[in-house]
């Protein structure tokens, strides 16, 4: 059935900046409304912060392990399970989406729907049966990768962060695209510590801000914590 909905502030989009405005709203008290089209917890929980940090954890635990006949401990021979290490970012996905539902958010005062939004005019939205006139809207709808126009790259199998965590075999070569700050740190330096040694190649095409940023710092660690460097021999860097 159509229900008007007049909340002071319409929120469009369950990600991170979505929610975090929507709970800070109804902490003060302001009627607020959120509404998402897909799963709550936008990009971050299927295919950035979080499985990136679930790769990088099982990263770290495989580099303690390769180090460990140094210190005088070894084991069976090391390897790699893929699709488990699949299944362990699945989990953690899985253990920190109810902190992101809709049920939690609804608890703490917001009223969330799930729906796809369009807006009907400058003041009117649509999201299902729903019609939304808010005081304040907020477009929190995220960015989608776009894919560079590069020949030859449709007859390539390749992955973008939607994909990538669903890794399930080890390449034998993996060049990444671009130089942002988590393409490069945590496409080279995890999926490398993991799948083991990879003749892989960093093209960077052009160095963002944020990324110079983090090239400097992830240097810095590189440089402090000899024990990474085995990680990037093999690893080429294109500019
Ligand atoms: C590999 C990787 C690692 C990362 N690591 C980190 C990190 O460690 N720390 C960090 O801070 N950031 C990290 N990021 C970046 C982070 O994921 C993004 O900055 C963050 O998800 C952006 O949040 P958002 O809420 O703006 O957008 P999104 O997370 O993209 O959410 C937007 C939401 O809007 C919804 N939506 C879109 N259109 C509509 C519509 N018409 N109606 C209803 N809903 C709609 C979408 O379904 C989506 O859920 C990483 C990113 C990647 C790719």
């Amino acid at each position: 059935m159509a229900e008007l909905i007049t909340p002071d502030i319409c929120v469009v989009g369950g990600g991170p900046a979505g929610i975090a405005l929507a709970l800070g709203a109804a902490r003060r008290g302001v009627p607020v409304v959120l509404i998402e089209k897909d799963q709550m917890g936008g990009a971050n929980l299927t295919s950035g912060a979080i499985p990136s940090k679930a790769l990088g954890a099982a990263a770290s635990h495989h580099d303690v392990l390769r180090r460990a006949p140094a210190f005088g401990v070894s084991g069976a021979p090391l390897q790699v399970n893929l699709s488990k290490v699949s299944d362990h970012i699945r989990s953690v996905g899985e253990a920190v989406a109810p902190q992101l539902s809709a049920e939690r958010l609804t608890a703490l005062g917001v009223r969330v729907i799930n729906a796809p939004a369009r807006f009907l005019d400058r003041r009117t939205l649509i999201a299902d049966e729903h019609t939304v006139i808010a005081r304040r809207f907020v477009i929190a709808t995220g960015a989608i990768p776009r894919v560079p126009e590069i020949p030859g790259l449709d007859d390539v199998d390749y992955m973008v962060p939607e994909t990538a965590f669903e890794i399930s075999r080890k390449p034998s070569h993996l060049i990444v695209l671009g130089a942002g700050a988590y393409a490069w740190f945590e496409g080279c330096m995890a999926v490398g510590m993991v799948a083991g040694p990879l003749t892989s190649g960093f093209l960077g095409t052009a160095l963002g801000l944020s990324s110079v940023f983090f090239l400097a710092a992830s240097l810095t660690l590189v440089i402090t914590l000899a024990s990474f460097l085995p990680v990037f021999s093999g690893h080429s860097i294109y500019k």
